[in-house]
């Protein structure tokens, strides 16, 4: 089958490689119909991610229709139309009957090398989906597969920032980063009642993309985002911040940005051991912070709900659909900044 496989930083290439088969009872096989370059995927491509071996197939984000089923699997058959997510989870184990999915003892991130399981990625014409009842959900016929494929990943990502940022009706929100995860955040965050979303980052088009979903955007480059959020709030401070974007500087900037007693909620992926960070600001504030990979088998219903209401609508983000042939050139415009998302069809 065609697959993108990884082979150095900045080398990815499409070509020949093994199709997969069902190795565990609760896997299937599906065919995927449409993939996605996530945030996350550019991680490896930079080469910052560990343990990721030439001739990986790597990505993660995926909508496709079933074509082999184990025998433990109970909720598929062939033929259903599914998506999932970007990591599975067993729904078995201590971490699962809490729904901490994130924390599953058996998870396999898919397409991220040896330190999650070494599972393969699904920028591929088919993918093996371990643990497949509690991995994948059924799309419904009126959402689009260019819709379903954000659920899994950076959509899931934006309710988890919603969520455990304790976004509350009337607050003042700050989303620091406007990349998919980050303006998929400030969507989610109104659907929660925001009275205001502002939106940091220094790429114009995502700034203009904030702007048109009703935020308040403000470009790094040339204006102070304390400035703004201290205008907004008769000096408080945003009740929530949101960091959407993974370096010292952006946690930094949102730690800055909280009132006294707010929520920083840090979704960004830090591949850093340590860096120093502004403990004494956020001691005296008194500010709740949480972080870690998003929860998102939790919340992928919700985000399905909120699509089939029309009340948000992920597609909007697509700046690029290419056919996997093309994925290297993908990864090319989506590293410059030049893309905001990529749709991969097989
Ligand atoms: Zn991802
Ligand atoms: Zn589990």
């Amino acid at each position: 089958m065609k697959a993108l496989t990884w082979h150095a930083p900045r080398d990815v290439r499409v070509g020949e490689v093994d199709p997969p088969h069902l190795v565990d009872p609760l896997d299937v096989v599906i065919r995927i119909t449409t993939t996605a370059i996530c945030g996350s995927d550019l991680h490896i491509y930079r080469g910052r991610i560990p343990g990721i071996l030439p001739g990986t197939v790597i990505g993660h984000e995926y909508v496709g229709v079933v074509e082999e089923v184990g025998p433990g699997v109970r909720r598929f058959k062939k033929g259903d139309r599914v998506g999932g997510a970007f990591r599975t989870a067993c729904g078995a184990c201590w971490y699962c009957r809490r729904r901490l999915y994130t924390h599953c003892e058996n998870s396999m991130i898919f397409g991220y090398g040896l330190f999650f399981g070494s599972l393969q990625g699904t920028q591929a014409e088919y993918a093996r989906i371990p643990f497949a009842d509690t991995t994948l959900f059924r799309v419904p016929p009126e959402v689009t597969d260019e819709q379903a494929v954000f659920v899994g990943d950076t959509l899931g990502t934006a309710f988890f920032a919603a969520e455990i940022g304790e976004v509350q009706p009337g607050d003042i929100v700050a989303v620091v980063g406007c990349g998919p995860v980050g303006l998929l955040t400030q969507m989610v965050a109104y659907t929660y009642g925001a009275a205001k979303v502002v939106a940091v980052d220094r790429i114009p088009t995502r700034l203009a993309f904030a702007e048109r979903i009703g935020c308040i955007p403000v470009n790094i480059d040339r204006e102070d985002p304390l400035a703004v959020v201290n205008r907004l709030t008769g000096g408080r401070g945003a009740d929530v911040v949101i960091e959407a974007v993974g370096t010292e500087v952006a946690l930094t900037l949102a730690t800055r940005l909280v009132r006294p007693g707010g929520v920083l909620a840090v979704i960004g992926v830090f591949a850093e051991e340590t860096f120093p960070f502004p403990i004494r600001e956020a001691f005296l504030k008194g500010m709740t912070v949480r972080h870690g990979l998003a929860n998102v088998h939790a919340y992928m219903e919700e985000a399905l709900a909120m699509i089939l209401h029309g009340r948000l609508d992920p597609s909007s983000l697509i700046t690029h659909t290419l056919p996997l042939e093309e994925a290297p050139q993908g990864y090319l415009l989506f590293d410059r900044g030049e893309a905001l998302k990529v749709i991969l069809k097989t």
